[in-house]
Order: C-alpha cells, then sequence, then structure tokens
C-alpha cells in the first residue's frame, strides 16, 4: 500500500514514521509512505499557503490551489487516485474497523489541515471521507494522520510477525485485550498467574478469552453488551 501525507509539517511526519515498527517496515519496503510539502505547490512569489477567511473571523485559512495541485502531482505519480482522507475534527471517529477497510485500499492520501481548516471547495473536489481521532480540536491534522497510518501501517502484511500480533488485540474481535507479564514471575509479592506458567497452551487460551471478556466487561460495559449482542445474532443466524 502506499499512503501519501500532504502536511505544511513534512519534517514533523518524517521524524515519527522513520522510527520504530514503522520505520523497519518502510526500510524493508514493506510499506510506501511518502510526506508532501503543500507549500511546494503554491505558485505565490512567498510560497504563501493561506489567507485570511472571507467574512471574517479568526485565523487563516488553508487555501484550495496548492492543495489541488499537490493531489493532482500524487494522482499522477501513483498512477491512479487515491482514497483521499481529510483528517477533520468534524470526521467520523476513527475505529479499528475502518482502519480495517482502508487496508484494502491501494493508495491513500491523507489531507492535513492546519490554522482554521481548508477552504470548501478544494475539500468538496477531492475529499471522499472526513476522519477525526475524537471529539477535541487540535493544532493540526499531522498527529491525526500519523495515528491513522500506523493503526492501519502495522497490519500491513510482515509488518507485525504474524496477524495473530494484532487479531488477539483490544478491538480487532470487538473485546479488549487480555493482561500482559513478562518477567520476573514474582514482582513486589505480586506472582504471575500461575496458568501462564503452565506450558498448557488450551488452558492459557481459555485464560486468554475469559480474561479478555472480564477486563471489557469492567472498562467497557457497551462494548461488552455489543459484543454478546453481536455472539447471540451469529448464534440465531447459524440456527436458522
Ligand atoms: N476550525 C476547525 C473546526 O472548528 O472544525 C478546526 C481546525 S483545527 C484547529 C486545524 C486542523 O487540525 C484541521 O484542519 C484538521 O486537519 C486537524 N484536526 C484538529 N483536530 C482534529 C481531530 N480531532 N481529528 C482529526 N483532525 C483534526
Amino acid at each position: 500500500m502506499r499512503i501519501e501525507i500532504a502536511t505544511l509539517f513534512p519534517e514533523m511526519c518524517e521524524a515519527y514514521l522513520s522510527e520504530s515498527i514503522v520505520g523497519r517496515a518502510r526500510k524493508a519496503g514493506l510499506i510506501d509512505i511518502h510526506c508532501r510539502n503543500i507549500r511546494d505547490y503554491t505558485l505565490d512569489k512567498h510560497r504563501r499557503v493561506d489567507d485570511k477567511p472571507f467574512g471574517g473571523g479568526m485565523g487563516m485559512v488553508m487555501q484550495a490551489e496548492p492543495i489541488y495541485r499537490c493531489w493532482q502531482a500524487a494522482c499522477e505519480e501513483m498512477g491512479e487516485r487515491p482514497h483521499t482522507i481529510y483528517l477533520s475534527p468534524q470526521g467520523r471517529t476513527l475505529t479499528q474497523g475502518r482502519a480495517v477497510e482502508l487496508l484494502q485500499e491501494s493508495s491513500l492520501f491523507l489531507l492535513c489541515g492546519h490554522y482554521e481548516g481548508v477552504d470548501q471547495r478544494v475539500l468538496d473536489k477531492i475529499v471522499d471521507e472526513e476522519i477525526s481521532i475524537g471529539d477535541y480540536v487540535l493544532t493540526g491534522g499531522e498527529l491525526p494522520a500519523l495515528v491513522l497510518t500506523d493503526a492501519i501501517a502495522r497490519m500491513c502484511p510482515g509488518v507485525l510477525p504474524a496477524a495473530i500480533a494484532f487479531e488477539e488485540e483490544s478491538h480487532f474481535s470487538g473485546l479488549l485485550e487480555y493482561p500482559q507479564y513478562t518477567r520476573p514471575e514474582v514482582w513486589e509479592d505480586m506472582a504471575v498467574p500461575p496458568v501462564l506458567l503452565s506450558g498448557h497452551h488450551r488452558n492459557i487460551t481459555l485464560w486468554h478469552r475469559e480474561q479478555s471478556l472480564q477486563v471489557t466487561k469492567e472498562k467497557r460495559p457497551e462494548m461488552y453488551e455489543a459484543y454478546l449482542a453481536k455472539q447471540e445474532a451469529l448464534k440465531n443466524a447459524d440456527d436458522m
């Protein structure tokens, strides 16, 4: 998959995307991520990319033309029209399920806004969907674009040692993950649950499952209820 991040601050994004699991995956060619500086596409001799809002109001608005030219350059380079996402506090909140769906796209173009936001006309022209990372407002779309990229990148084949590494994690199956422990076996008088030291794989799997249900019930009761309802619906469909 190829992901293009259009931003006024490519270095900010590169700093994150060059490290750790995502950085290694990029170096190994498992995922193709490019950061494009929107400022490189302005025709203004002062490289200006924003202006005052029509109708008055605070702050500055990112202009349509540099963003459109940036998007066109990405389309041309990729030889296709990427699924285009504007990171916005007005979008639908990102979920694991949506990240899984987006993994099926061959290319994504992520537009990071800044200041007061982006001229609506370019959004109307190029954007397929708006995604938010939560009901709060940040100064720019860079962190949201990185959150989305990370959520997708870790599920790309080969990035994690095995699909089970993310399939068992919180949210993938509609439950939260069971508690994790590592060495030492006893720390501050607290021992690791004995079943995890037993080497009995079936019992360990059962314990994981039971803990997963328990943790979800305690921490996210609404998620637990939704999970039970889904299981019930699946069972009824099987019985028919
Ligand atoms: N004036 C806009 C509004 O009230 O809807 C907010 C603009 S915000 C200060 C600047 C940029 O940050 C946005 O264009 C968007 O790209 C990004 N942004 C801020 N909060 C976000 C969130 N929760 N999720 C995704 N993007 C966000």
